[in-house]
């Protein structure tokens, strides 16, 4: 018990000398990325099989980006993979919409939309740019290995990404050297075709969040309203039914 306090006490003395240490968070996000892609490269058997990083496509549905970071191209299928640079503990199912990020020992949580169901949307896109029924599956790396709390068959740790690769992929028909090569150039097409750049995304992403803090329906622009239903309060677009975009209170 004692212990635990002297921890918290010691944790909070260095936490500002920690933050003032840690990498920003774009580069710590970039240095996780490369660790990801270097483990796919070393898995891929040249010249077919080949890993596109850094994928921004556009939703024709919605209009927005997506910034897809690795899609590896091997004859178990194409893998959409979104790697996550979290630290402390992160806690989420397949179930679950939104995780939970618990640092400091329990004194700061942050909540976060799945990064299954973010990536699901990124599958969906390469799905659709692929047009031929290649198998296309979602993963979710890790890049800290901090896993114990998720429970997902899509979620992995670096080191099991060739074994996660194979158990997604189990009994399923390889792909030939020639779909290989044509997923591949179908990928470069569509890589930077609707002409919105990583910077370009990421301030959109920002102006998202900004409108979500004030209020205001990121899918629609109308203004977000307190709603009170089955499984309790929720804020939700005043454009509904036509826009049913909804944000859970914290
Ligand atoms: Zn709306």
């Amino acid at each position: 018990m004692r212990r635990g306090i002297f921890r918290k006490l010691l944790s909070n003395l260095f936490s500002p000398v920690r933050k003032a240490l840690a990498p920003p968070p774009d580069e710590k996000g970039a240095r996780g990325e490369n660790k990801i892609a270097g483990i796919l490269r070393s898995y891929c058997k040249p010249p077919h099989e080949r890993v596109v990083n850094d994928v921004i496509l556009m939703d024709t549905q919605t209009g927005r980006s997506s910034q897809i970071d690795h899609i590896l191209i091997c004859a178990r299928g194409v893998f959409v993979i979104e790697t996550k640079n979290y630290s402390g503990m992160v806690c989420g199912s397949d179930r679950q919409r939104e995780w939970t990020q618990v640092l400091a020992y329990g004194n700061t949580k942050h909540r976060f939309l799945s990064p299954v169901v973010q990536n699901a949307t990124h599958v969906r896109l390469v799905r659709h740019i692929l047009q031929e029924k290649f198998p296309v599956y979602g993963l979710v790396v890790f890049a800290q290995g901090n896993i114990e709390h998720i429970q997902s068959a899509c979620v992995c740790a670096p080191y099991s990404v060739p074994e996660r690769i194979c158990t997604l992929s189990a009994g399923k028909a390889a792909l030939t050297a020639a779909e290989l090569d044509k997923i591949h150039s179908r990928i470069l097409l569509h890589k930077n075709s609707y002409g919105v750049t990583k910077q370009e995304h990421m301030a959109h992403i920002r102006k998202l969040q900004q409108d979500l803090s004030s209020g205001i329906c990121p899918r629609c622009g109308k203004p977000l309203a307190l709603r009170h239903g089955k499984y309790g309060s929720f804020y939700g677009c005043s454009a509904y039914p036509k826009c049913k975009f909804t944000k859970p209170v914290r």
